[in-house]
């Protein structure tokens, strides 16, 4: 057996064969090989194509002629194992002038989540997406790259005699000490979400770099990442190592060896008023604006905070905070200290009622039963006011029937909740500019309308007049302070 193996081994020059069918069986085939005369036995599994189902008898005949590559020597039967599916892979590639393992760049004739096809030496082949939610395949595709009419690299696989096609994949690029390396990326694509555990804001930026490269880079609360890296934006990144299951290399962002710097949107010593989102024992982060965390430690409210800082401070409560740290390049936060405590908001375990700015809201965005909260909601608020808008005054309603609105004060899309302290009733027109920031209401209760807006003079006086009014608050239900200071900050117009 030894021996057959070297012969094998010395005479291997010429794998292709023909054979002739000899004897069949449910799942293999003998065949005499014509050009060494050797016996071949050809399993189901090696026939390839749609033949792959038993019993083989159906589907061979004695003395049919089939063209196999040799793989070797087969102790169990005694004889050469042969390959129907091989030489099928082989030859076609060969046709086609082709290599596996090849790296081309092809045309793309279509592509979607299921598959893409692309042309490649006059033959149709077929790129398919890996099971990972974010691999190089889908961070292509949603970032619109992989589209008709598009260039993209491709390596070459088998040939599969099933859909008469190439199969080509990405080139996974598995290039070794590659750590630490800088390179210049473009900002392709952006995922951001909430990890659970620690109410982090975790975001991803896909960026491409060198050969149709690219990479992922993580960072932490960085609350408006599509504006901090706009698509198409160069970052310096240094890379880590590539996920050969992805395709996308591990990177950071580098900061210390570059200029590169986030917008600094607030000012050293810059004091804020300012909404806390997230307490520990240990430190609190609050909204400074829609893109800004501050990060508080303990030590910064110490003397008035002798032991756990989570139980003297709630989330939602607004907080007097001074800025006294740059941006954090590592998480994106900026250091505050506590200066003193504006608004305490209720304890939730008291009232009943969540926080004003409801930080699991994105989690729970996909659970059943979210209109009729929704609905509930909304005629709460409207009772609450008695059906008045608290900017005019007037009622729109008949009945059970109203067309009054419940305005979150901090949008749903801002994760507000939905919960009468974090809402206005108000009429469908001052709806609309209270959402665009036209106007807003202060902390003496005083409508004020964006200055931008009162310059427009006459056009604008059916609005205009509202200036300085005072708002009908409800009484029993009053909004929360710390929910109109964000509203201030970040909707209206003068904010
Ligand atoms: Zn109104």
């Amino acid at each position: 057996m030894h021996a057959r193996y070297e012969e094998f081994m010395s005479a291997n020059t010429e794998l292709f064969e023909v054979g002739t069918v000899t004897r069949v069986f449910e799942y293999g085939a003998y065949l005499d090989l014509s050009k060494t005369q050797r016996i071949g036995y050809l399993h189901i599994s090696a026939l390839g194509g749609v033949y792959t189902t038993p019993p083989l008898s159906d589907k061979l005949q004695i003395g049919d002629a089939v063209p196999v590559v040799v793989r070797g020597f087969d102790p169990k039967h005694n004889c050469w194992e042969v390959s129907h599916k091989e030489y099928l892979n082989q030859k076609s590639l060969e046709l086609l002038g082709l290599k596996k393992g090849d790296v081309r760049s092809v045309i793309i004739r279509e592509a979607s989540e299921v598959r893409t096809t692309v042309q490649i030496e006059g033959s149709v082949a077929y790129l398919y997406p890996p099971q990972h939610p974010w691999s190089k395949y889908r961070v292509l595709l949603e970032s619109k790259r992989l589209m008709e009419g598009n260039s993209v690299q491709v390596e070459v696989g088998n040939w599969d005699a099933k859909s008469g096609g190439l199969l080509v994949h990405l080139p996974n690029v598995l290039v070794h000490g590659v750590l630490g390396a800088a390179h210049q990326g473009r900002v392709m694509l952006h995922r951001s979400n909430y990890v659970k555990k620690k109410y982090k804001l975790q975001s991803v930026i896909y960026a491409s770099f060198g050969d149709d490269l690219i990479a992922r880079v993580e960072l932490t609360d960085i609350l408006d990442v599509e504006s901090a890296f706009p698509v198409g934006s160069v970052v310096p990144i240094i890379l880590g190592n590539c996920d050969p299951y992805t395709g996308l290399f591990d990177a950071q962002i580098v900061w210390e060896r570059t200029a590169f710097h986030l917008p600094n949107v607030v000012t050293l010593g810059e004091v804020r008023e300012a909404p806390i989102i997230w307490v520990s024992p240990y430190g609190a982060r609050c909204l400074i604006d829609n893109r800004v965390i501050g990060f508080m430690h303990k030590s910064s409210v110490i003397g008035s905070v002798p032991e756990h800082l989570n139980q003297h401070l709630h989330p939602g409560d607004l907080a007097e905070i001074r800025v006294t740290e740059g941006r954090d390049q590592t998480h994106g936060t900026y250091k505050v200290e506590f200066l003193r405590l504006l608004d305490r908001f209720a304890d939730p375990e008291e009232t009943g009622e969540p926080e004003v700015i409801d930080l699991e809201s994105v989690r729970r965005s996909g659970t059943k039963g979210g209109f009729s909260r929704e609905a509930n909601f909304r005629w709460n608020v409207l009772e609450a006011y008695d059906h008045c808008c608290c900017v005019c005054g007037l009622r729109f309603s008949i009945g059970e029937a109203s067309a009054m609105e419940a305005a979150h004060v901090v949008p749903r899309s801002h994760r507000g909740s939905n919960v009468i302290r974090n809402a206005l009733c108000l009429c469908p027109i001052h709806h609309w500019a209270f959402d665009r920031g036209l106007l807003t209401i202060d902390d003496e209760r005083q409508i004020r309308i964006a200055a931008s807006v009162r310059a427009l003079g006459d056009g604008s006086v059916w609005l205009t007049a509202l200036h300085g009014q005072e708002a009908a608050l409800a009484v029993d239900a009053p909004v929360s302070r710390a929910a109109l200071v964000w509203h201030r900050r970040n909707i209206f117009l003068d904010g």
